[in-house]
Formats: structure tokens, C-alpha cells, sequence
């Protein structure tokens, strides 16, 4: 039995077989065919070579055509090695004597080349090396298909093992079969982990090492309350476990009761709890869980989730579908927040070297103009049909935030030439997720209609801390007081300047912080579904006296721990099982 302590991210417990999905392509294990599969393999192999000289030559025309005939050179010698007999005939001879895959031919054929150019005298013969682990690395990813193709091959009722999961990949997951979800990589707040968490399944990420530990069909436990994985569990062990999956399905049902009750507080005052979505087809679960509109509208995912970029129409669609499922009740639709851990920088084309501070979000949505329209449009044009509100991310210049609205006012004058109706006095406006933005909020209140503060974000650019980095999850805490002093200078000014304040980072979805987000003066929070009774909850226990109290000797403290303490203990004030609630370490 192995005990692996990781992050919780989605609550609940699980207990079913594991279904290891490789991800680094470096463990490929030693696998054979039969005699009838031989051709079959060598087929799939030259589809594979195909496809990748395809992109090698992509990719070489590309660096011609931005960095000139010197650099487009190693991509003309990638060509010549992915052609070279000398490699390739020895893989299908691994295929067509051995019977290896096509995938286990291709990795040892590489790597024993790979091996042959490391032992040469000259360095530059040595590095030729990383050049072979480059060409097999594209091969693989054509033989072993994406993520989410292998993903598709999922049977029965499994627990999904990998070391890392891309967000679309997350979002595709099968809720018929897959039970719960179990990471080595990750953080509480990386995109998987959002995604993941909307599911409604219980979800570890930050393994470290879980997946090397796992095989196939191996009995594993996902405890999603505590973080932690169990693999292989003894007697002991399971029959705990399985006690205490019960008691979380009763928890979630004695918090289902919530969903009907109004979220205010003792003395009366009204918190509006407003959901974060990725796709329309969340909203149904949304309002059943008692949320009172969108909050955060995801839309990157529309792109993720697709071969193809989505069309105006696509985009219309979708946001016709969610205005309609909220009869009444408003949608935030944010631009796309594209870039950073929303694509996998290896799948990159030109991966940036920091892409977390790269080309992403509105500065991405900048440079693609073609693209930001086609969004506007889609948004402008279903402003016609209801309650819809514009909301760029990501802002760290006032420049940035006047580009965004101009490219916007362009987008209006387009449709209003055009005869098609949109509302023009459509709300809009920004994520304060970046420190600047926070600083300058006086700035920009002069300008947007509404704040929405992104702390999964904020934390990460305070901190200096990569919310998705496992290794320094330790460090990345909503607790720390230059955290919470960037919070509470934004609710001031947005207050100050009349403009509507909310918070849609996952601080919002932690019954831990509600007291004293509502004692900072937030009043209106946007979180997913699955945390709104938790959250409901200990609004319906409090008094926004006390909440103002907390926050005030909050703001005495200079460390995460005193204020992660003092959480704690004014939530056991209110709350009977506060450690139900906690999921700050
Ligand atoms: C945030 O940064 O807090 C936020 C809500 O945006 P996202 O998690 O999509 O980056
Ligand atoms: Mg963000």
C-alpha cells in the first residue's frame, strides 16, 4: 500500500481501478503484436512518419519566414534524419522481425541512435542527441494521439492517473465512467484544477510521483477532502475508506439542502452568489445549486475544446444557449483568456520561454485582432436577447483596457452599419488579477462599469508564485497579507468610485475565507457550482459585524500563518465542523 499526500481540489471520495494514462511519452513500456497485427503496425508507422515530416516542414517554413534561412536550417537537418534509412530501416525491422508496436519501435529505435551520438568525442555530435529525442517525441505524439483521443478508450468505472491533464482534456473526461481524478502535477488553482473541479467528482492534484507508483487496474482511493491518494489500500484501509465515502455522500446531500435557501446573513444583509462556468451546459447545475447568474464566463474553453477556432456563429450559439438557460439572470462573459497553462506549451508551435508572463490573455486577444472581433461580435449580438455584460482579463495597462474598448467601439460601429441590434450600453468591464491593476484601480474606475478581482491570478503575480507549480504549492496561499491588502484597496475604490466590486478567483469557493471576504465588503461572489452551499452555508451563520471584526485583526497580521489561524478559529465560532470547511494547509 502507498499513502500519497497531494492537493485537494474537489471534494468526496473515491474508491475504484486505476486508469494510468501515459503523458510524458518517456514511459513507453515493452509491448508486442501478434503476427496478423504486424502490418497493421508498420501502416500506423508510416502515418506517423508522414504526419511528422508534415509538420517538420511547417514548422521549418515558419522560421524561414520570421528569423530567415539560418535558423530554418535545423528543421532542413530534422528532415534529413526523419528520412535517413539508417534510422528508419531498423525501426521497421523492429516491427516486422521482433513484432515490437510501432510505438515501442520507434522509442527504442530513437533512443539506442540517441545513445550512439552521446558517447561521440565532439560536443557538437553530442547535442545531436536532444535532435533524436525531438523527432521521436513527434512521432509518439502522432502514434499515441492526444490526451483526450486516449481518453476516449476509457472503460468501466475508473479513477484517471496521470501525471499532468491538459484543461480540455479535463473537460472531456467521461462522468459516466470516470469516478475521480488523481495528478502528480498541478495546483489548487492551475486551470486543470478549475476545470476539474466542476465536475463534480472527487480530484488530488500535486502527486508528485503518484503515476510512476500506479498500474493499470491497480485498486487506488482518491480522497479529494484530505488530498490524498491511496494505491493499492489493505483491508484496513478500504473498509475505512469505503465508511467514509458514505459519510461524504451524506455531507453532500445535508449540503444540497442549501440550495433553496436565501444566501443572508443573520443581521439580514444580501450576499448575490453568481457561478464560474466553461460552457453553457453548466448552467442548469448552477441554478440548481442556487446561483443567481454567471459571474465568469470561461469562454477560452469554446476554443480549447475544438479542432478548429470557434466561428461568430459558434460563439453566438453558446451564448444564446446560456442567456436562454438564465431566463432573466445576467452573464459575464469574458474575452478569451488564452495562453499560459490553458494550452500545453510543449503543443506550441513557438512555446514561449514564461508563458505566465508571455503573450496571453487581452495582450494575446490584442494581437489577434481577426479572432477578438469575431468574439465581440458574438457578444454584442447577443446583448440584444438579455442581461449580458463584457468582461476583459488580465488588464495590467490602462492602455491595454482602452485598446480593448476600442477595438470594442469599432465592433459596435461595425454592427450598428451592419443594421444588427446589440444593447450599447452593455456593461463592461475588467479582472483586477494582476498586482498593477490592483495599485491603479482609481485608474481604471474611471473607466469599466464593474471590477471582478481574479486572486487565482493576483496571488500568483503577488507572490511570484506559479499557481499550477506543485513544487511551490506550499507558498501559494490567499492568506498572505499582501494578498489580502491588494483585495481590500480594490472593494475600497470600487466603492469609493461607485463601481460594482466581485471576486471570481477560487477564494470565493473557500467557506475558510467567506467571512472575511464579506468583512473586506464584497457582497457579491462568483464561484462554481459544487462550492455554493458550502459557501451558503456559512453566510447563513454570520453577522456582517463580525465578518468587519475578522477583517480588521486580519489586517494586523504580517504572516499567512496568523491569519490562516485565526480563520480557523472564527470559522469554528460559527460553523460546528469547521475542519469539513478547511482546505488551506
Ligand atoms: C483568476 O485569475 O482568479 C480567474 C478567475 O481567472 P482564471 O482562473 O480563469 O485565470
Ligand atoms: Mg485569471
Amino acid at each position: 500500500m502507498d499513502i500519497v499526500k497531494g492537493i485537494p481540489v474537489a471534494p468526496g471520495v473515491v474508491v475504484a481501478r486505476a486508469f494510468v494514462l501515459e503523458d510524458t511519452l518517456e514511459r513507453i513500456s515493452p509491448e508486442h503484436v501478434e503476427e496478423s497485427g504486424v502490418e497493421r503496425e508498420l501502416d500506423r508507422l508510416d502515418v506517423a512518419f508522414k504526419k511528422a515530416q508534415r509538420d517538420i516542414q511547417a514548422d521549418r517554413d515558419r522560421a524561414e519566414a520570421r528569423l530567415g534561412p539560418e535558423p530554418a536550417k535545423i528543421f532542413d537537418f530534422h528532415l534529413a534524419l526523419i528520412r535517413d534509412p539508417s534510422i528508419t530501416n531498423p525501426i521497421r525491422t523492429r516491427i516486422r522481425a521482433d513484432h515490437m508496436t510501432a510505438v515501442y519501435a520507434v522509442a527504442t529505435g530513437f533512443r539506442q541512435v540517441a545513445d550512439r551520438f552521446r558517447q561521440m568525442d565532439t560536443e557538437v555530435l553530442r547535442q545531436k542527441a536532444s535532435d533524436l529525442h525531438d523527432l521521436e517525441h513527434r512521432l509518439l505524439v502522432h502514434l499515441l494521439g492526444k490526451q483526450e483521443d486516449r481518453l476516449a478508450r476509457v472503460e468501466g468505472s475508473v479513477v484517471v492517473v496521470a501525471h499532468e491533464l491538459t484543461p480540455a482534456a479535463a473537460a472531456s473526461l467521461d462522468l459516466q465512467k470516470v469516478r475521480g481524478l488523481a495528478l502528480d502535477a498541478g495546483g489548487r488553482t492551475s486551470h486543470t484544477a478549475i476545470v476539474a473541479s466542476a465536475l463534480g467528482i472527487p480530484v488530488v492534484l500535486g502527486l508528485q510521483r503518484l503515476s510512476s507508483a500506479v498500474r493499470d487496474g491497480d485498486l487506488v482511493i482518491v480522497d479529494g477532502d484530505s488530498g490524498i491518494a491511496v494505491v493499492r489500500p489493505d483491508p484496513e484501509t478500504l473498509s475505512r475508506y469505503e465508511r467514509s465515502a458514505l459519510r461524504s455522500r451524506e455531507r453532500s446531500r445535508r449540503l444540497a439542502e442549501m440550495a433553496h435557501l436565501d444566501p443572508v446573513t443573520r443581521d439580514g444583509t444580501r450576499i448575490r452568489l453568481m457561478g464560474n462556468i466553461e460552457f453553457a451546459h453548466e448552467i442548469p447545475l448552477l441554478l440548481a445549486q442556487g446561483g443567481e447568474g454567471v459571474g465568469l464566463f470561461r469562454t477560452e474553453y469554446l476554443y480549447l475544446t475544438r479542432p478548429s477556432p470557434p466561428t461568430e456563429q459558434d460563439h453566438f450559439e453558446e451564448y444564446r444557449r446560456s442567456i436562454e438557460l438564465l431566463e432573466g439572470r445576467p452573464l459575464t462573459i469574458r474575452t478569451f483568456d488564452l495562453g499560459a497553462d490553458k494550452y500545453t506549451q510543449e503543443r506550441a508551435a513557438d512555446p514561449e520561454r514564461n508563458p505566465m508572463l508571455g503573450l496571453r490573455s487581452i495582450r494575446y486577444c490584442l494581437q489577434n485582432l481577426p479572432m477578438f472581433r469575431t468574439q465581440l461580435r458574438a457578444i454584442l449580438r447577443v446583448s440584444a436577447l438579455g442581461p449580458v455584460r463584457v468582461m476583459f482579463p488580465l488588464i495590467s495597462t490602462a492602455l491595454e483596457l482602452r485598446q480593448a474598448r476600442m477595438v470594442l467601439g469599432d465592433v459596435m460601429e461595425e454592427l450598428g452599419e451592419e443594421g444588427v441590434e446589440f444593447d450599447p450600453a452593455i456593461p463592461v468591464g475588467m479582472m483586477v488579477e494582476v498586482p498593477s491593476a490592483a495599485l491603479l484601480a482609481s485608474s481604471f474606475a474611471r473607466e469599466v462599469s464593474f471590477f471582478s478581482i481574479g486572486t487565482n491570478d493576483l496571488i500568483q503575480y503577488t507572490l511570484a508564485v506559479d499557481r499550477g507549480n506543485e513544487r511551490v504549492a506550499n507558498l501559494y496561499t490567499g492568506a498572505n497579507p499582501a494578498v489580502i491588502q491588494l483585495v481590500k484597496a480594490v472593494i475600497r475604490t470600487g466603492r469609493r468610485f461607485g463601481v460594482e466590486t466581485s471576486l471570481c478567483g477560487e477564494l470565493a469557493s473557500e467557506p475558510s475565507f467567506t467571512m472575511l471576504l464579506l468583512g473586506l465588503g464584497l457582497r457579491t461572489l462568483s464561484l462554481s457550482a459544487g462550492r455554493i452551499p458550502a459557501v451558503k452555508r456559512v453566510i447563513r451563520a454570520v453577522d456582517i459585524e463580525q465578518c468587519e471584526r475578522l477583517a480588521r485583526r486580519v489586517g494586523s497580521f504580517d504572516s499567512e500563518r496568523q491569519v490562516l489561524r485565526c480563520l480557523r478559529e472564527e470559522l469554528g465560532q460559527v460553523i460546528p465542523d469547521p475542519d469539513e470547511c478547511w482546505t488551506e494547509d
